[in-house]
């Protein structure tokens, strides 16, 4: 430290950088703003919970003391003898290579001055929840929550209002009598862009339980290269703050389901597909599960903690490409048969024809039926319409564009946008043909040239982005304040 900073006021107590320590080189002061570090792994006590104090200025955390009489033990210190005074139960130390004892007062001199750092402050909560999962509210209200945030999708939003509803239900209840209430994870089956991910993610926030999101894709069965399946809950933990108990209360949200279905033709060992759907089944029905803490894999140097997957809820989520064409193929047949017999392209022109799936469509598809069957509660989402796609930009709480009008708002600039110009960025959406996904992309695209020059001139008051300028034919409408609108480039 540099002497010129530090001032010693008497002799329990000096100023370094006009900050008053005692002699411990801790803050003088409000005692409960500072907390100890440890002195091995430099994490403070609230991390690693109560240290030892081992000098005034020198405290270690319990898992590394943990970690040091480890390394003691198994380098032959005799912990028995010491104990009970047969011996000091050092080891031959001339047999150890490289290994010296060292002295504790030796140490003074290597600690750092500081050994105490400034607590965090508790995050204030921001946002108050929605629902308490203890007391959980009829379906309909949580149906008009998500309405709030997800656009359309009015069937999928009600199965899955019923579903979590029962589900919390017989958690707070713990277990019925003698009826058993089965759980009720969900198979949400949609196209990509079409809010599968979102409505998960509206879900967990509004009911303030953690969630984990996977991708089927990266899950293996154990011992191949890959996360293991336990990993899911091992992310889950993670979500909860390591909070065992509001993990197991939590939702695993499992994407690209789809990609697990069985391989046809193949006589290779299947390790990503079918034997992850087998791998699955524990999980999803309720199993005690040994997961690491703070890391995807289980080693010898990261504790384990055992999380009970009974009341977790699990979403799975695709997008099944080829099932529509499963489920012609099945209304073909059934219609071609007898008096019914119809035209046999009736249902080649027909949208949304995913509602018509059945458990036995999406056997058929290659997912096991152990696996289907864990999943009880069936959802399809819609393809997006451009009349969904308008409404995703201008109306949920948090639509993209009142996003985009907030931060002009702070500039005092008024950001409009013609109806038309909506129109206009849902159809090149649409051309993209990945959903809602395609949004965002288009509007940033053209929003960055007026996020970039707006701020320069201090006197534009207002701008209506019009079709001409999402189709590059034209230039947005700027109003100066207190004059008349100009159209941009004239
Ligand atoms: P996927 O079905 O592929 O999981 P996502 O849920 O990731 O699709 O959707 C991508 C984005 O599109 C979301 O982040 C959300 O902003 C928007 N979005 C999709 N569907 C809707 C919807 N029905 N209502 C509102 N926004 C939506």
């Amino acid at each position: 430290m540099d002497d010129k900073n530090t001032t010693i006021v008497d002799d329990k107590e000096e100023i370094v950088d006009g900050e008053v320590l005692d002699t411990a080189g801790d803050p003088k002061g409000d005692e409960e703003e500072y907390e100890k570090v440890c002195f091995v792994c430099r994490r403070p006590e609230s991390k690693t919970g109560k240290m030892i104090t081992m000098q005034p200025n020198l405290h270690i955390c319990p898992d590394c003391m943990q970690k040091t009489f480890d390394v003691m033990k198994n380098s032959g210190f005799d912990f028995d003898g010491a104990m009970n005074g047969k011996s000091n139960g050092m080891p031959d130390m001339s047999k150890m290579p490289n290994i010296s004892m060292i002295n504790l007062a030796d140490l003074q001199n290597m600690v750092p001055k500081r050994q105490k750092v400034k607590k965090k402050k508790p995050q204030e909560e921001t946002e108050k929840k929605a629902f308490d999962i203890k007391s959980i509210p009829a379906p309909h209200k949580i149906k008009a929550k998500l309405d709030d945030y997800v656009v359309g999708q009015e069937q999928a939003k009600k199965v899955i209002s019923v579903a979590v509803y029962n589900h919390y239900k017989r958690v707070a209840t713990n277990s019925m009598d003698d009826i058993e209430i089965e759980k009720s994870n969900i198979l949400m089956i949609g196209p990509t862009g079409s809010g599968k991910t979102y409505l998960v993610k509206t879900l967990a926030k509004l009911l303030d339980v953690p969630l984990a999101i996977t991708d089927a894709t990266s899950l293996t069965e154990a011992g191949y290269i890959g996360d293991d399946i336990e990993s899911v809950v091992s992310k889950l933990l993670a979500a909860a703050d390591n909070d065992v108990e509001k993990a197991e209360k939590g939702i695993i949200f499992i994407d690209e389901i789809d990609k697990l279905a069985k391989k046809r033709n193949t006589n290779q060992r299947d390790v990503s597909g079918e034997s992850v759907q087998q791998g699955l089944l524990k999980l999803l029905e309720g199993s005690e599960v040994e997961v690491p803490v703070g890391a995807n894999s289980k080693n010898a140097m990261v504790p384990l903690e055992t999380v009970n997957t009974k009341n977790i809820l699990f979403i799975c989520g695709g997008a099944f490409p080829d099932l529509e064409e499963i489920i012609k193929e099945r209304l073909n047949q059934q219609a071609s048969v007898g008096f019914q017999a119809d035209l046999k392209d009736k249902y080649d022109k027909e949208k949304n024809l995913i509602r018509k799936v059945t458990v036995e469509d999406i056997k058929n598809f290659g997912m096991i039926p152990e696996f289907i069957g864990r999943l009880p509660i069936l959802c399809t989402l819609d393809c997006m319409t451009k009349e969904m796609l308008v409404k995703i930009l201008k109306e949920p709480k948090n639509a993209i564009l009142k996003q985009y009008q907030k931060l002009l708002a702070l500039d005092e600039v008024c950001l409009e946008f013609e109806d038309d110009a909506l129109e206009a960025i849902a159809d090149q959406a649409l051309l993209k043909d990945t959903g809602a996904r395609a949004l965002r992309a288009i509007i940033e695209e053209f929003m960055l040239d007026i996020m970039y020059e707006i701020p320069k001139d201090d006197n534009i008051g207002k701008v209506t982005i019009t079709r001409a300028y999402i189709e590059k034919t034209g230039g947005p409408i700027i109003s100066m304040r207190g004059i008349p609108a100009l159209e941009a480039g004239q």
